[in-house]
Parts: C-alpha cells; structure tokens; sequence
C-alpha cells in the first residue's frame, strides 16, 4: 500500500469521515446485513433469506443518496423502529484503532477540525454517545442538514459556506471514493482514503487515492516537529 505523507505546514482545515473512518464499520455492516433482515423477516412473517433478498434489494435502490442515511426513510420503507432497532447492536459502535491519538495530536495542533457525515441525526447522536470522539471537532456536519448526500458535487460548495473552509489547504479523510472523488473535483488540496473501514474485513487500497488502514500513519507534525 501507499503510505500517505501528507506537508501538514500548508494543511489549516481537516474533514474527517465517521462511518468507516473514525468509527467501525463492522456496528453498521451488522445492522443492515443482519439486524434489519431478522426483524424485517418478523415483521412481515417472511423467510430470512427472502428479507435478506427483499432489504439488500431496498439498499441497491438507494445507494449513494441521502436517503441511503435517513433512518425515518427506511423506518417508514421497511415498516420497522430502525432507532431503536439500532440499540439493538450499540455495542458494537467502537472507535477504530488509533483514531484517538490522531484526533489527540489534532486538537493541540493549529488545525481546524470538523466532522463531515452522511450519518442521520439519530445515528450522530447514538454515536457521540457510545464514543468520546465528539470532544475533538470544531464543528460537526450532518450532509441532512444541508440537503445533499457528500457523494453529489453539489454537496461540497454547501458544506463550504456552512463550515467556511479554503479547498486547497483542506484535508480530507473518508472511506468513499465517491465522496473522495466528488470532493476532489470541488477542488480539495489533500485527500486520503480510509482502505480498512471495517475490522471484519480485509483493507482494500485505493487505485486513484493516498489510501492507508491506520491512523498512526497519517499522524500530523508542526514546523520542526
Ligand atoms: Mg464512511
């Protein structure tokens, strides 16, 4: 893999994903592979397998859109508590290995550091509870609030007059090369792709991105450190 050295001097803005970057995929990967489809399969008294087969279509329907992120959608599309459903594998939220030390190392830097989620309000607010990584942001973005999934370009001029940062000297860090992608094209300096965003599967390395599977490798340095 490529081990992403990123000149931290001309870097002033840091975005950072939380699904599959900062936090474990694996709680979300469960929940919608395995949670949804035994509940799914309750609720309307059908097989396993023929949920499974009725929510991973659903999901394919709505891949990459905000609703794709919007839990009253898919509460209201599959009949299902899908908050309180969430409760259900809350355990399994977990920070991934050396993020804390890396947001640490941020937060007595000069950086500006803000959270840039596709995640719900609801799914926010579950996480930040079951995890400390909420006390080192600037500022926290749900892409909900501004009406664009951060896949759409049309996402990125939003995010920037709601967060006020300079394109060229910001750092970005998402597991989603469409989100990478997106955010290249509105002209982002830095862009680092997240390659292990779940611990129950191997890292697969970006082909267009600096990409790395750990945070120790992207820890920042000031001047002469
Ligand atoms: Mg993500």
């Amino acid at each position: 893999m490529n081990n992403p050295s990123l000149p931290w001097q001309e870097i002033h803005h840091v975005l950072l994903d939380m699904d599959g970057t900062l936090l474990d995929r694996h709680f979300d990967d469960t929940f919608f592979l395995e949670t949804v489809p035994h509940f799914y399969a309750q609720r309307h008294a059908i097989s396993l397998e023929e949920a499974r087969h009725r929510t991973m279509e659903a999901y394919m329907q709505n891949q990459g859109t905000l609703e794709w992120y919007d839990l009253d959608y898919w509460s209201r599309k599959l009949e299902l508590d899908i908050p309180l459903l969430k409760e259900h594998v809350a355990h399994l939220i977990q920070v991934r290995p050396t993020v804390l030390p890396f947001l640490q190392a941020l937060r007595e830097g000069p950086w500006r550091v803000h959270l840039v989620t596709n995640a719900h309000a609801q799914s926010l607010a579950l996480k930040m509870s079951r995890t400390p990584i909420g006390n080192y942001f600037d500022s926290i973005t749900s892409s909900h609030e501004l009406g664009r999934a951060k896949e759409d370009p049309l996402f990125w001029p939003l995010l920037q007059d709601h967060i006020n940062f300079d394109p060229p000297h910001t750092l970005l860090v998402d597991d989603s090369e469409p989100v990478l992608t997106a955010a290249a094209a509105f002209g982002l300096g830095y862009l680092v792709h997240m390659a292990a965003p779940s611990s129950s599967l191997p890292p697969v390395y970006s082909q267009h991105f600096p990409s790395t599977s750990d945070f120790s490798c992207l820890m920042p340095v000031t001047k002469g450190g």
